[in-house]
């Protein structure tokens, strides 16, 4: 018989499954705080569920994390764990401690079929979808191994970004009850501005989301034209810049904040020219029609050899956000974290088979010669 794995659950599926086991709504309630809230994973642990009913769940579930495959700490306390998905996949999450929050980032898929060009994620190819439970998974391993070594009850992890592994928004039906189970005070609690999905850019899907769970909603951008951005996101050919930027406007309506996070990797010589950052403060305009509504995050990239690409000096970024911040963009440059084990942002790869010959497609990609900025 196969068992169940009770993390694959938000509050309504495990409450579905409890009465298909002939008991009551308030069981589940009960299992789901044993689970997320305590981290429990042994039936016996559950001492205020009747003994039958966890001679039941012995019979068909389970409580099944994901296992550790490696473990990295970084000299600034940054953590990365690499979890074994099976089939030769493996997916990574990291703890980014600060002194007044605790964030995890957390994968959504073994590899990515976006392939965008400055990430490593996506050159290693698509592999599948993660489960609801595997994604979750994530945040149970954490939380609890995190109050294990800090000696507290209290909640460790305060926000949670879905920027690791994969495009959050092409695996929406398994993401949508791990948020809801995120932010469940029966289960996490967190806070719908302390959840964020980071898309490549789904539009039917931002669209889902802001009516089904409308968490915090960050872009990753990368380019202020459609020719760039066709280049470093292949996604943008499907969804262009205007359709993309009205699809934010209307998640705002829904959001739980008044702006949307545009990420984006500063490249050097691609992306990173003052012409780059007018025409960016050109099209925030144009879509804002002339009220503030977003915040611009600029990232250092991390370069891997495959890409092809490079870090941009810091004066460039330096000069790129003058401009951005002169015209009124709340500009920010994101500090690099865990850099000394590879978890910074782009570099999280995995042991993942490239199973879709990314690299190769990739290396093609890479002696198009970039489009000049239009
Ligand atoms: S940046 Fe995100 S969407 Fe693009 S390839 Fe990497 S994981 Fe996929």
């Amino acid at each position: 018989m196969t068992t169940t794995n009770l993390l694959n659950f938000d509050l309504q599926g495990l409450t579905a499954y409890c009465e298909s086991l002939g008991e009551k709504r308030f069981r589940a309630t009960q299992l789901y705080r044993w689970i997320h809230q305590r981290g429990a994973s042994d039936f016996d642990q559950m001492t205020d569920l009747a003994k039958s009913l966890r001679e039941k769940l012995k019979g068909q579930a389970q409580i099944v994390g994901l296992p550790v495959i490696t473990q990295h700490i970084s000299q600034d306390g940054t953590i990365k764990w690499l979890f074994d998905v099976g089939d030769g996949n493996a997916v990574e999450s990291v703890f980014i401690p600060e002194d007044d929050r605790g964030t995890l980032c957390v994968s959504s898929q073994a590899g990515c079929a976006v392939g965008c060009r400055f990430c490593s994620t996506g050159h290693q190819g698509f592999s599948r979808n993660l489960t609801t439970g595997e994604i979750l998974a994530q945040l149970w391993f954490a939380e609890h191994f995190l109050r294990k070594h800090l000696h507290t009850e209290e909640r460790v992890i305060t926000n949670v970004v879905m920027m690791g592994m994969g495009e959050p928004l092409q695996n929406y039906s398994a993401l949508v009850p791990a948020l809801r189970t995120m932010l469940d005070d029966h289960a996490y609690g967190l806070s719908r501005r302390r959840v964020t999905v980071s898309t490549s850019g789904v539009v039917p899907m931002m669209d889902r989301l802001s009516q089904d769970c409308a968490v915090a909603l960050a872009v990753s951008l990368h380019a202020p034209n459609d020719p760039l951005r066709e280049n470093l996101v292949p996604l943008n050919k499907k969804y262009p810049l205007d359709e993309l930027m009205q699809a934010c406007i209307r998640y705002l309506e829904f959001a739980p904040r008044d702006f949307i996070t545009f990420e984006y990797c500063m490249l050097d010589g691609v992306n990173d020219q003052p012409e780059h950052a007018q025409q960016l403060i050109e099209l925030i305009r144009k879509h804002g029609k002339g009220k503030p509504w977003c915040k611009l995050n600029l990232i250092p990239f991390n370069p891997f050899p495959a890409s092809g690409l490079l870090r941009s000096s810091n004066a460039a970024v330096a000069a790129f956000a003058k401009v951005l911040s002169d015209a009124g963009i709340v500009t920010t440059v994101r500090k690099t974290r865990g850099d000394d084990i590879d978890a910074a942002c782009g570099q999280l790869a995995g042991d993942v088979k490239d199973r879709t010959r990314a690299a190769e497609r990739m290396a093609k990609q890479r002696t198009i010669p970039l489009t000049p900025i239009s």
